[in-house]
């Protein structure tokens, strides 16, 4: 190493006294050896992408089906876009979801694991001894391009019509500075970036590993990329290298809008001399806009922000299974095959995974959801409906704790053999006849009582009516009002002969339906009443008689 090269690393860096080699043993073997070990490595920048919380999934899945280890780093070495709290935002979205990680921070202020400090903002120095040792060897230079210098490059690319475009090769102003320049330039104090002498200075192509895509052909870096900001914090890809190496990452899991960065990391690897990891990076969500398909947005589309499904009560389970049947076109068919296991049997095989981009159906994830919550015992709906309803219904909750038995009874109504409900925001407005107070107020005119005695068989059907009975005893008086106003007893004698009727059962027992919900569709009508009360079952009725006979 020339003595030169040491001078002008000293000079950008004289606080950096441990070499890079101290960090790589002081952080070597503090794990069980050969494990498998991912991490999710968000920017706290605000509300987590549905995306986002896509890569945790798999990133956790494939640790644990693996026996490996799962860790959290917080990548916030963009201090402009950094947001206040942004980590306790990361860690509740996890937590929400029951995401779990071995290692990382736990909260604003503390980390867990031996390789702790997990944020980046907090490695400064160790990016640093990294970029020093990087200056030494001469694989990196500082450079002292203005915004307007740089701007004046890429037009002049631009107009000599040159292959490379961006700060490269024979473009790269800095690039050959004769160190001694360097040094004085550095000494007197102006401003520069650390760059990275990228060995390659034109275009050429290499082949690339990727476990999801195989192997790839794709051009090689050549760009000198900047790899310390003017503000001594690292450029992602120099922060990604540094600490996937010395956090023992296996394998990154990333979305694939890294994809064409990594021979820029595997360049970079190289020139450390350290062993890459394996990468697998995992296509975007899309969502159809009109004819076409773009990609999710947290902005635009609600349910591009994983926060939405908490709000909205989506049971966590039914949002985890629909992400990973929705990029593991097996997923389906193993349902198929083994409906009762948990989503988390699932061997998720990277190689399976799609490569260009999965379409997020919203209708999919409900009725996902509905099936899901289909199959819950009615005191799982209930425990996970009052936890929901605390932080996001309050007076849903009042009602709740104003009586428990009686909520898991109305629960137990429209739970019954019924896929209804996909998330407990609807339970509400969709079952407003048994939770609204004022319920009879919102009854309406409707197209069916227009049908021949509407009014006199509801009169029939209060005079006398007794729901103490067995429900049989009940619908044999039904049937009896209708046989009396000539309604079909039995559905197939109407449609085998309607001109001689005025309808059927059917159509009776959804006078009596409309009068008690509203709806021509609804859970079981006897049991509706029951837990409505007599009072108000006969206020509801009459409520529809006057409607009728306005
Ligand atoms: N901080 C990067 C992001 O949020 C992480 C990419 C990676 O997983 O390496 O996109």
């Amino acid at each position: 190493m020339k003595e030169i090269y040491r001078e002008l690393a000293d000079a950008i860096f004289p606080n950096i006294e441990k070499d890079y080699r101290y960090y790589i043993d002081y952080y070597k073997d503090k794990r069980e050896k050969n494990k498998v070990v991912t991490r999710f490595a968000p920017s706290p920048t605000g509300f987590m992408h549905t995306g986002g919380l896509y890569t945790a999934i798999v990133n956790q899945s494939y640790a644990k089906q693996n026996d490996g280890t799962f860790y959290l780093r917080i990548e916030d070495t963009d201090q402009a876009r950094k947001l206040e709290n942004g980590v306790s935002e990361i860690i509740d979205t996890l937590n929400d979801f029951d995401i779990s990680f071995d290692e990382g921070p736990i909260n604003e202020n503390e980390d867990k694991g031996g390789y702790a400090p997990y944020r980046q903002s907090q490695r400064k120095e160790i990016y640093m001894a990294f970029a020093k040792e990087f200056i030494m060897q001469g694989k990196a230079y500082p450079c002292f391009c203005t915004k307007e210098e740089l701007d004046e490059i890429r037009q002049k690319q631009i107009e000599s019509g040159s292959s490379i475009i961006g700060y490269a090769g024979v473009w790269a102003k800095y690039r050959e500075l004769p160190v001694e320049e360097a040094l004085k330039r550095v000494k007197a104090g102006e401003d520069y970036v650390i760059r990275l002498k990228s060995p390659v200075t034109e275009s050429k192509k290499i082949m690339v590993e990727d476990v999801v895509r195989g192997k790839i052909e794709m051009e090689d870096n050549y760009i000198d990329i900047v790899i310390i900001k003017g503000d001594g914090l690292p450029t992602y890809h120099f922060a990604h290298v540094v600490d996937d190496y010395l956090m023992g990452t296996t394998i990154v899991i990333r979305a694939d809008e890294w994809l064409p960065s990594l021979p820029l990391h595997l360049q970079m690897f190289k020139m450390l001399d350290l062993n890459p990891p394996k990468y697998a990076h995992i296509c975007p969500i899309l969502k159809m806009d009109g004819q076409s398909k773009r990609k999710l947005s947290k902005r635009k589309d609600p349910e591009g922000r994983a926060g939405y499904y908490i709000e909205m009560g989506y049971p966590v389970v039914a949002v985890k299974e629909y992400l990973i049947n929705l990029i593991n076109s097996r997923f389906e068919i193993w349902r198929e095959q083994n409906p009762l296991l948990s989503y988390k049997d699932f061997d998720i095989k990277l190689e399976d995974m799609s490569k260009s981009g999965a379409l997020f159906d919203m209708k999919k994830l409900e009725n996902v959801s509905k099936r899901i919550i289909k199959n819950m015992p009615d005191d799982e709906v209930f425990d996970l409906v009052k936890a929901w309803s605390k932080d996001h219904d309050k007076e849903l909750y009042q009602k709740i704790m104003q009586d428990e038995t009686r909520f898991l009874n109305s629960i137990t109504i429209w739970h019954k053999n019924r896929m209804d409900v996909a998330c407990f925001s609807e339970i509400k407005s969709q079952f407003n006849y048994l939770y609204d107070d004022d319920f009879v107020e919102s009854l309406e005119k409707c197209d069916m009582m227009d049908m021949p005695y509407f009014s006199d068989i509801l009169e029939d059907y209060l005079d006398g009516l007794d729901l103490g009975v067995e429900q049989s005893v009940w619908f044999d008086r039904v049937r009896q009002i209708a046989g009396k106003y000539n309604y079909a007893i039995r559905p197939k004698d109407f449609k085998n002969n309607p001109s001689q009727y005025n309808g059927s059962i059917v159509e009776v027992s959804t006078f009596i339906r409309l009068a008690l919900t509203g709806r021509k569709d609804s859970p079981d009508i006897f049991e509706i009443s029951k837990f409505i009360g007599i009072d108000e079952v006969k206020n509801r009725i009459n409520r529809q008689i006057e409607l009728a006979e306005k």
